[in-house]
């Protein structure tokens, strides 16, 4: 049996067992997320930081201590998680950080940190004996939901905005989700999949909507003390969309304090486009109210009018010290080349973002050369190649001749 207490809504702080909602808090419709509550005395009984230290266990579900999972035989047979948590040498002598550290999430088995938050989905559907998945997604959230209900045989019916990139698509695709493709944005494909939701009785993966999702997302906030030996760091970057990484991530922190595992928390710095910042707006006038805009931004992933976990976000940043950040599309592609050539890590436009919210406040003085600094890349390059190719231009092309080679080669030096 698990060790979840409960579910308790953000906005009122009214408690329900897990049986009695699968979603939101009834009194709020769907503003009221809910928060999964343990019986931490419970889980320091069965869990202690050596245990972890015996545990060969190198996915999310080392912690299942600190999951909402009953049945441990449901979890997908993917690695999830336990993602590389890398020091950075030639990044930290460029950027004088010798404290910092890339974590890579672009390692999962779609390729983005969203599978952390699927496969405690797919868990959750399996344990409900629920028996098809839906989901909206800018195209991560789907293209994992796709991935991991594939390795367990779960159908999934999955809405996407136009927009969504071509490699996510084929993800999508390759996958065998049925896809319906909506002629409007992410919002709006979110909307409509949480009325098919209703009507055909599908399991929603939707971000925020569903409580269980930032239960797999903090998986990464207890991987990065764990992987610095339970010292915590001084700061972490993360891209801002809908605002489910970054609450995940103050909930595993949350946790680890709790339990005694760490002393302190890390300042999140929640990362976001410029052409998509309401979190960072709302943050900045000091509200838990966000004003809805139509985002334009080159991070895809990150595009979100309407952010569905404004609440956790919003404190997440606000309890732990930390702050919003806001970097343009020029500034995300030019993380995109560094990140790539210094550090040899590859990630897409929104999976560099925290990266470039890093320099961002190098710039502005407001981080210390001593700190201890892990930056979260969440989602492979590869997933959006037209983006990176926009990033870093074109290859040379010559005849297939040496005459041709040394000319280039004279002009190149
Ligand atoms: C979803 C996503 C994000 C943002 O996560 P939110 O929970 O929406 O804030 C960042 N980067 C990538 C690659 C993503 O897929």
């Amino acid at each position: 049996m698990s060790n979840v207490l409960g579910l308790k809504c953000v906005l009122c702080g009214a408690e329900y067992g897990q049986q009695e909602v699968d979603y939101v808090c009834p009194k709020h419709g769907n503003e009221g997320i809910l928060d999964v509550v343990y019986d931490y005395a419970a889980v320091k009984r069965r869990l202690s930081r050596s245990d972890l230290d015996k545990c060969r266990d190198y996915s999310i579900w080392r912690y299942s201590e600190l999951l909402p999972i009953d049945r441990r035989e449901l979890v997908p047979p993917l690695q999830v998680g336990w993602t590389p948590l890398y020091p950075v040498q030639r990044l930290r002598a460029l950027l004088e950080l010798p404290n910092l550290y890339v974590k890579d999430d672009g390692r999962n088995p779609s390729a983005s940190f969203k599978d952390r938050a699927s496969a405690m989905g797919i868990v959750r559907a399996r344990e409900l004996g629920r028996d098809i998945m839906t989901a909206a997604s800018t195209g991560n959230a789907a293209a994992s939901l796709a991935c991991l209900a594939a390795s367990v045989g779960l159908p999934t019916y999955i809405f996407v905005p136009e927009r969504a990139p071509q490699a996510k698509l084929a993800q999508l695709l390759v996958f065998g989700a049925n896809v319906i493709m909506v002629h409007g944005t992410y919002d709006q494909a979110f909307d409509l999949c949480l009325q098919a939701s209703a009507e055909y009785g599908w399991y929603s993966r939707n971000t925020a909507y569903n409580p269980y999702l930032s239960e797999g997302k903090k998986t990464a906030a207890l991987e990065i003390c764990e992987q610095l030996n339970w010292q915590a760091p001084d700061k972490i970057f993360v891209s801002v969309g809908d605002g489910c990484i970054i609450g995940g991530l103050w909930k595993g922190l949350c946790d680890l304090r709790a339990l005694g595992f760490i002393e302190r928390v890390p300042q999140l710095i929640g990362v976001q486009a410029e052409g998509s910042a309401v979190l960072a707006k709302a943050w900045q006038e000091g509200t838990e109210s966000i004003t809805p805009i139509v985002p334009q931004t080159i991070a895809d992933s990150i595009s979100v009018g309407v952010p569905r976990d404004a609440i956790k976000a919003l404190r997440a940043v606000r309890q732990s010290g930390g702050q919003f950040v806001t970097v343009s599309d020029a500034e995300i592609l030019d993380a995109m080349r560094l990140l790539s050539r210094v550090g040899g890590v590859f990630g897409e436009p929104a999976g560099v973002t925290g990266f470039a919210g890093l320099r961002k406040l190098l710039e502005l003085g407001r981080v210390r050369p001593e700190e201890h600094i892990v930056v979260l890349v969440t989602g492979n390059g590869l997933k959006d190649v037209q983006s990176a190719i926009q990033a870093v231009g074109k290859p040379h092309l010559i005849e297939p001749d040496v005459g041709a080679l040394r000319t280039l080669m004279a002009q190149l030096n």
